[in-house]
């Protein structure tokens, strides 16, 4: 029984609808009234033509008074046009954000001239009894016009009311949408009556009607019930009235002035007109539900556009398009709203140890703190462990360290913490973008220093951003302008000290800021994935030098080229090496490939099969910076290095730290135990190079041998015998 009574309920619209999905409806219904506007518009265009054409011409050219006939044969149709143009008018403009003064007034324009038209014209319009018009009928007919009238007045008073409700930015606008809608539906079928009644009357069809009984019950979509109440009335009222002939009405037309034909003619079609209402409602009912069939699939397709897979939270550019509105509405003063950035500190730290799951549970927990702590804020979760929030100044700090305490308190063991980034607004103006932008670089500022969980965005600060921004959208140009070079730094046998390569560092020139340093390029090109650009130039470049140098004779040794691990990730970065290197026709022996030991932790597949492909094209592989991560060890096992390069900063206490030099002693052994060889980087002293030929240590690259220097400064020192290029290049 309760099923039947639901699925009734359901059918017949009783059921409580979301806002979502009277939303949905509700766009329908204005979207059907945006187009019955243009086609009233058109309708009534061609009205006046007709009635130009064939009435007032004539009459004009007999000797009438051209405005006297106008205001005779038009007046209703500039109302209706009028009516049209302001229905699809505040149609349109109601999907607009803001209602723009140039909206505003075309809205008020025509809505003051429907007001005053249909005052002037109601008098103007009323029929007199005659001849053939019974006092009854013209009694009818003018309380219908009446209707109208009043009901077009009131489609003018919305629309007025409504463009200055939008104007003056009050929000309750919504009540004159659905005002002006029903109005609208009511003129409809008021005119549909009133026409076909005196079609009727001249013996004619009821298609007028028929036309917008039709328009109302399947374009205009309210809930079943209520559209078989509007139809049914509407039904009801039409056939009542035609009723009336038959007590004792006469016809205009004569040849249907038999009571008998018009008896046959209500009676009998009265069967055609129950079963056009029931078919029309039939029709009513599939629409309805396929309406809300829609709005709930597209709901669930917007919450997908809207929401972050993992999280639940908003997605980075559902909050973009949010905090856009937000920020253009925010109160004055609007300096104490700010936009945050938040990044989890050591969180790679997090799901290396303990896994992807449990980084996956572990960003749902913090997206959780997060929505709950900044519960009267707009959250989302950006990418990876960063979240965006647009909140005000009040108590932020508190918020932070609670914050920070949650994610800290997570899992002990491993030091996690919160690194959170500001950006006070300036204005509504606000790019939403690219004050989460400055908020991230303020948090990027205090990345290393665990204990500063906070840092604003400030003047000092923005000069770097402004660098920061000019490299991002640079690189194309300094690629193609030559400002990317590549230096070279000696790299030496330990035991000779003679050259045995150089390592190819980037170095960005340019005509703006000087000679800029990787510190302050590569992290912004990796952030913003753009890093494959520089590394493609300068394989390119090295290629080139290498080419050039052995064209004109000169002395030439490997190349160690540094790749990111985005390198793999955004070109086919081997395959791009590959081919320079047929095209310039270097011999693979003069390229060595370093990649970082944290590049490879990730542990992805094409990660594998790049490195893998390294080894098989013939190239050396070099393991970068080891020591300088937490998973090297691993590394090593899984991947075939020919050379380890021993990160510098073992080197910095060597003389005073017992531990390091023990260390650095073990790592060169362990090297040599599993067939690789070793290098230690950033060599400063004597002191240091002679302890590490001891250790056994077979290169040595740093300062002591030389700094990073450009092609010809290189050539320049070996001519002049301070670097020695060693017979051997290849290795032991
Ligand atoms: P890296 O590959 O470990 O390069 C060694 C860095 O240590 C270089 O810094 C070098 O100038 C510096 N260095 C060498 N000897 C000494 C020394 O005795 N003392 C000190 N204090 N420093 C020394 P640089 O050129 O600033 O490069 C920094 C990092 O930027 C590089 O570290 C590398 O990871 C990255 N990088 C440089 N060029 C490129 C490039 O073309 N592509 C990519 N992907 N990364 C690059
Ligand atoms: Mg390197
Ligand atoms: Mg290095």
């Amino acid at each position: 029984m309760k099923k039947a009574l639901l699925f009734f309920a359901h059918l017949f619209g009783f059921e409580k609808l979301n806002d979502y999905e009277k939303g949905y409806l509700h766009d329908a219904n204005i979207r059907s009234s945006c187009y019955m506007g243009v086609i009233v518009v058109l309708l009534e265009i061609w009205m006046l033509v007709r009635q130009t054409h064939f009435k007032i011409i004539p009459k004009y050219q007999a000797g009438g008074d051209f405005f006297q006939l106008l205001v005779k044969y038009t007046s209703k149709y500039w109302l209706f046009l009028l009516i049209g143009l302001g229905i699809m008018l505040f149609c349109l403009f109601q999907k607009k954000k803001t209602l723009s003064k140039g909206r505003f007034l075309s809205l008020m324009i025509v809505g003051v001239l429907c007001i005053l038209y249909t005052a002037v014209i109601t008098l103007e319009t009323f029929i007199k009894p005659n001849d053939s018009i019974t006092p009854v009928m013209a009694g009818i007919m003018n309380a219908m016009l009446i209707t109208i009238y009043v009901l077009l007045f009131a489609i003018g008073v919305t629309i007025v009311s409504y463009a200055l409700v939008r104007y003056l930015k009050k929000k309750n606008a919504a009540v004159f949408e659905h005002l002006a809608i029903i109005l609208f539906t009511l003129v409809c079928l008021a005119f549909g009556i009133y026409v076909s009644y005196s079609d009727f009357w001249d013996g004619k069809q009821i298609i007028c009607y028929l036309t917008m009984v039709i328009y109302v019950g399947c374009l205009l979509i309210y809930r079943p019930y209520i559209t078989i109440l509007i139809l049914v009335a509407s039904f009801g009222s039409f056939y009542g009235i035609l009723l009336t002939f038959q007590n004792g009405m006469t016809f205009h037309s004569q040849e249907v002035m038999i009571s008998g034909v018009l008896e046959t003619y209500i009676s009998g079609d009265s069967v055609n007109y129950v079963t056009f209402l029931i078919s029309l409602a039939t029709i009513c009912f599939a629409i309805y539900h396929g309406r809300l069939n829609e709005a709930r699939k597209s709901k669930a397709l917007e919450k997908s556009a809207e929401e972050d897979s993992l999280t639940g939270m908003k997605n980075y550019n559902y909050f973009v398009d949010l905090a856009i509105e937000e920020v253009a509405n925010l109160p004055e003063p609007i300096s104490e709203h700010v936009f945050l950035f938040l990044d989890v500190h050591n969180f790679k730290a997090f799901n290396d140890q303990r896994g992807f799951e449990a980084g996956d549970t572990f960003l749902i927990t913090v997206g959780g703190y997060i929505t709950e702590i900044f519960h009267d804020s707009l959250c989302a979760r950006q990418a990876d462990d960063h979240f965006t929030v647009l909140t005000k100044t009040q108590d932020l700090q508190e918020r932070l360290d609670k914050l920070n305490r949650l994610v800290h308190a997570y899992d002990p063991d491993i030091l996690m913490g919160i690194n959170c980034g500001g950006y006070h607004l300036t204005n509504q103006k606000e790019d939403p973008r690219m004050a989460i932008d400055r908020a991230r670089y303020a948090a990027h500022t205090i990345k290393d220093r665990f204990q500063t969980i906070y840092a604003e965005y400030d003047k000092k600060m923005s000069e770097a951003f402004r660098k920061r921004l000019y490299i991002i959208n640079n690189i194309d140009n300094a690629v193609q302008n030559g400002w990317i070079v590549p230096f070279y730094q000696p790299v030496v046998w330990s035991d000779s000290e003679k050259l045995c390569g150089c390592e190819a560092l980037a170095r960005w020139i340019d005509p703006t800021y000087g000679l800029l340093a990787p510190y302050e390029f590569i992290p912004v090109l990796e952030e913003y994935r753009l890093i494959h650009k520089l590394d493609k130039s300068i394989f390119t470049s090295v290629c080139k030098d290498l080419r050039a140098a052995m064209d004109a004779g000169k002395p030439v040794f490997p190349v160690s080229l540094n790749f990111s691990r985005l390198d793999f990730e955004l070109m086919d970065a081997v395959q791009e090496l590959e081919n320079l290197v047929v095209y310039y026709r270097i011999p693979k022996e003069l390229i060595h490939v370093e990649v970082t030991e944290s590049a490879l932790t990730d542990n992805f597949v094409y990660l594998n099969t790049a490195i893998n492909r390294i080894k098989e094209l013939g190239y050396s592989l070099w393991l970068d910076d080891f020591g300088s991560g937490y998973s090297s060890l691993n590394v090593l096992k899984d991947y075939q290095f020919d050379v380890i390069k021993i990160d510098m900063r073992f080197l910095s206490n060597l003389e005073s730290n017992e531990k390091a030099r023990t260390l650095i002693d073990c790592i060169i052994h362990m090297a040599n135990r599993i067939d690789m060889l070793t290098l230690t980087e950033g060599v400063e002293t004597a002191a240091q190079a002679k302890f590490l030929n001891q250790l056994g240590c077979n290169r040595l690259q740093g300062y002591l041998f030389g700094k990073p220097i450009a092609k010809n400064d290189l050539y320049k020192r070996i001519q002049n015998g301070e670097l020695v290029v060693s017979e051997n290049l290849i290795g032991k």
